[in-house]
């Protein structure tokens, strides 16, 4: 027996350190976990509350169609029913989208350092993979478009790249857009898009009423509070969502999941106080690295890149033995960098405090 050839070249997604193991290993009463860009402030309580109505019905499988949270998911942003695809996280959307659209005798076009998964599940279709490295963190729009050829069948748009944190702007994505062939799908992915601040992002819904090849995807599990549930969503043409829907799970996101991700979106104050808090978060990183001389990218979403000039796994490692687990640089394309997720402003102090006692040493 043997797997398909590509999957050798694949190792499973390695997620942050797991709080209870570190403290275990450590001997350690409290951990703060700034590694995985989840919401400091947890889930709405709506949330919490449709979650424990729901507890009765455990037995029953959910809607597949996910009704409920389409209805408001549609109303929320602007479209219609059809136009939505849901997912098992975005991190199951974007799988659809690969499984949909790439065969062994295309390639997909993405930036390099970004997310892993869309180039993991583009090996998985034994895709070519096309990697276009980023200039400070942004993607390069000249070079991606050079490489898109008549074998390309989807580029990959981080909107708010992970790891750098850098955004992409309304100018870019339209003459980007303008110079790609009809027939090239182009995926905007919107994880952060919650906590974009930034005045010339794009406002990618009327990119997709001009450009039916667009989808966009997004997340509750970010800005939403809801990690744990797995619920992400497309937002595309109904042609591009009829194919996902035609390889979709038939149960792929849960009865809780969809319940509370429907809560969660009628609580767009939480949303914005999670914004605003995420905002000063930042702003004290960015302040404590102009104090020190560190380089790091302004970001808009809810994490940041300090480059340290060391290795990021010494960084990384002193952190750990403080109760901070973050993410080591070397793993993402940045080995002198570390990346750190805006906890609450206690939290960004704390670790501020914990990180200038060190660099003042
Ligand atoms: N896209 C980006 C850019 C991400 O950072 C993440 C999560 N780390 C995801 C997609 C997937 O998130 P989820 O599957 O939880 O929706």
């Amino acid at each position: 027996m043997e797997a398909k050839q590509q999957l050798k070249s694949l190792t499973p997604y390695k997620p942050g350190k797991n709080v209870e193991d570190v403290k275990k290993e450590l001997g350690l009463k409290k951990i703060v976990k700034l590694a995985s860009n989840e919401n400091p402030f947890g889930a709405p309580p709506a949330a919490k509350q449709a979650i424990e109505r729901e507890m009765s019905q455990l037995a029953v499988y959910p809607d597949g169609y996910a009704a409920v949270l389409r209805e408001k998911t549609a109303r929320f942003v602007g479209t219609d029913r059809e136009n939505l695809v849901f997912g098992d996280g975005s991190d199951e959307v974007i799988q659809m989208i690969c499984r949909a659209y790439l065969t062994a005798d295309s390639n997909t076009v993405m930036p390099t350092p970004t997310f892993p998964q869309y180039k993991h599940n583009a090996v998985v279709e034994g895709a070519e993979i096309r990697e276009v490295p980023v200039r400070d963190g942004r993607h390069d729009f000249d070079k991606m478009a050079e490489a898109v050829d008549e074998k390309t069948k989807i580029v990959w748009l981080c909107m708010i790249n992970n790891p750098s944190g850098e955004y992409i702007r309304d100018f870019e994505l339209a003459s980007f857009m303008g110079k790609l062939p009809s027939d090239v799908l182009v995926v905007c992915d919107e994880a952060y898009y919650e906590y974009v601040v930034a005045e010339d992002y794009p406002d990618t819904m009327s990119f997709l009423k001009k450009h039916p090849n667009l989808i966009i995807t997004r997340t509750f599990s970010k800005a939403y509070g809801l990690a744990a549930l797995r619920v992400g969503y497309g937002i595309a043409h109904p042609d591009v969502t009829a194919a996902l829907e035609s390889i979709r799970q038939p149960f792929n996101t849960s009865r809780i999941g969809q319940l509370a991700a429907a809560a969660a979106l009628d609580d767009q104050d939480f949303i914005k106080e999670c914004r605003d808090v995420n905002r000063k978060g930042l702003r004290l990183l960015y302040n404590f690295c102009d104090d020190f001389g560190l380089s790091y990218y302004p970001s808009q979403g809810n994490f940041i890149l300090i480059d340290f000039n060391r290795s990021g796994d010494e960084v990384f490692e002193y952190l750990l033995k403080h109760g901070y687990i973050v993410r080591s640089g070397t793993a993402l394309g940045y080995p002198t960098a570390v990346r750190i997720t805006i906890g609450s402003e206690d939290q960004t102090k704390d670790i501020i405090e914990c990180l200038s006692a060190w660099l003042k040493r």
